[in-house]
């Protein structure tokens, strides 16, 4: 399934009412959108605070991984290859943070600045 574009208010028509439906996004802070004007389906954007807290928390595992290595070689002994692995999620949690903050977010037309669509009237034969 494609992901949906990331948008504050519906991307097709900018309606902000919308329902809410399950994320098709493998990490998401808030459910999917669909507009309840046009049923256009979209996301939000990651929150500020999620995209810190993920590079902040990378940042402490790879920052721990290293203070375990230069620790083992102080003391004499091999570093643990096992202490690797939270260095690896650190560096998937900081890809993750850098990805978010490099999502393209959809600026909308305001609802009220949507070009209305003309009624048809009962003289168009005319034209
Ligand atoms: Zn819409």
């Amino acid at each position: 399934m494609a992901h949906p574009p990331i948008c504050r208010v519906c991307p097709a028509c900018g309606f902000t009412k919308y329902l809410r439906v399950e994320p098709s996004r493998l990490i998401a802070f808030v459910k999917d959108r669909q507009c309840k004007e046009c049923f256009t389906r979209y996301a939000r954007p990651t929150p500020l605070w999620a995209k810190l807290f993920f590079i902040c928390f990378g940042v402490l595992a790879i920052g721990g991984f290293l203070l375990s290595i230069v620790e083992s070689l102080m003391n004499g002994n091999m570093p643990n290859p096992s202490a690797a692995l939270p260095a690896l999620w650190g560096l998937a949690c900081i890809n993750f943070g850098v990805i978010s903050f490099r999502e393209k977010v959809i600026d909308a037309p305001t609802y009220a600045q949507r070009k209305p669509t003309p009624r048809p009237t009962p003289f168009d034969f005319l034209n």
